[in-house]
């Protein structure tokens, strides 16, 4: 795993959860691209290669691994290519993407490296290890579609790389992993969207990351900030970060480069994830029906509500992100009452069972709903992936893009 607050002098390798123990997954079916490449461990066996076999079910049944193929039960199953820089893959049928969010699914996704299955909490736990460079080749067709242009594909892959391994927020050090495989952290869908067209640009940009005061940058991203950025302190606790400041998302001129002015929604409907279902990133509307509301705030504050009154924004970031929400109402004995959230993923957390797209956001009721009219997608700090692709099409280059988002940042190669 990787070391927090050490620059790496050569290619690390990297740890993906690609299946959760909250997945509740307990069987799955590797394939092995070719049965030649990859050897197989269990507790008790060592296989060199898995020459007879090309497909293995695995079940987890009282606490232990069962191998259906082999008739063999163990605790942990590990399939490894047998040279690093070989690129065979193993593919896995039941990946989620999007978890816990509105557009969640189920994907089938192809794999580099080793992958390590186990059990945790009685449930499936499965870890894909590999080469960081491999890994971004994944992330950055993941994240954004491969048909995006290249100096796209280069700016995701320099973020993606430099946010890793600044290793700020590490979410599953306990889990014996780095990242996972989705918005949480990165999107990581596997070689699925890989080309040889995305792999030779991506490579370009092998070992370069971005730095700030000789540090990794904490480089944050998200869908659309809707035209201004937002500061690293009114999304996150702890002290603002230098090269997380909001900024206007516009050229000279004023053009603002997720607008969909400058970047047609049709456009950003080639360019997007595939797992991606909205495609009003830059405004939108969204309504909260009264009844889902007060559920909601049931559910998490266990409070006595009856009827919700207001919503009141106390506070806004620069980019318009409110991140203190007051919302005024009558408990069951008819007393009045004011319930504080206090932060931007709170906000989006409450007002929507799928997270709410942005916490920027005007509030208009009508019969006793919230209609709320709102600005991009994400929490709106560092870069902005549609403004930085709309950037790209007007042949920006990486570098340019990048000190447009994290200004006074620089770029190094440091392997
Ligand atoms: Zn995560
Ligand atoms: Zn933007």
């Amino acid at each position: 795993m990787l070391i927090p607050g050490k620059i790496p002098n050569k290619e690390p390798l990297i740890r993906v959860g690609i299946i959760l123990p909250e997945d509740q997954i307990d069987q799955t079916t590797v394939t092995l691209s070719d049965t030649e490449s990859y050897e197989m461990e269990t507790d008790m066996m060592h296989y060199p290669s898995c020459k007879n076999q090309k497909k293995f079910t695995i079940i987890v049944k009282d606490n232990e691994l069962f191998i259906s193929s082999i008739k063999s039960k163990t605790s942990k199953v590990v399939f490894s290519p047998h040279l690093p820089d070989d690129l065979p893959h193993i593919t896995l049928p039941n990946i989620v993407a999007g978890r816990g969010f509105h557009w969640q699914k189920s994907i089938r996704a192809q794999y580099w490296g080793r992958i390590e299955l186990s059990i945790l909490e009685g449930k499936l736990i499965v870890i894909n290890e590999l080469p960081l460079e491999q890994y971004l080749n994944c992330v950055a067709t993941s994240e954004m579609s491969a048909a995006c242009p290249p100096e796209f594909l280069m700016t995701q892959a320099i973020v993606a790389r430099s946010w890793l391994l600044a290793n700020i927020e590490q979410k599953h050090r306990d889990l014996g992993f780095d990242i996972c495989n989705d918005d949480c952290c990165q999107r990581y869908q596997g070689i699925n969207n890989c080309n040889d067209n995305t792999i030779m640009h991506i490579n370009n940009t092998y070992g370069k990351v971005i730095i700030y005061d000789n540090k990794i940058c904490d480089a944050r991203y998200s869908k659309s900030c809707g035209g201004v950025t937002e500061d690293y302190d009114n999304v996150w606790t702890g002290d603002a970060v230098p090269y997380l400041i909001s900024i206007k998302d516009q050229n000279r001129n004023g053009n603002i480069y997720c607008d969909p002015q400058n970047i047609p929604d049709k456009s950003v409907k080639r360019y997007i994830g595939k797992v991606d279902t909205n495609d009003d990133y830059f405004r939108w509307e969204y309504i909260v029906k009264h009844e889902n509301l007060i559920n909601s705030i049931k559910e998490n504050f266990q409070v006595d509500i009856d009827k919700i009154l207001k919503l009141n924004p106390f506070k806004r970031g620069k980019s318009g992100r409110i991140i203190k929400l007051g919302i005024d109402y009558y408990d069951t004995k008819d007393q009045e009452h004011t319930l504080i959230i206090d932060s931007e993923y709170n906000i989006r957390n409450i007002l929507s069972e799928s997270f709410l797209f942005s916490s920027a956001f005007t509030v208009n009721e009508q019969d006793g709903n919230f209609i709320l009219n709102g600005k991009g997608w994400g929490h709106g700090v560092g870069l902005c992936q549609i403004g930085a692709l709309s950037m790209a099409l007007a042949n920006k280059k990486a570098e340019e893009i990048l000190s447009h988002y994290y200004p006074k940042t620089n770029l190094k190669t440091i392997y």
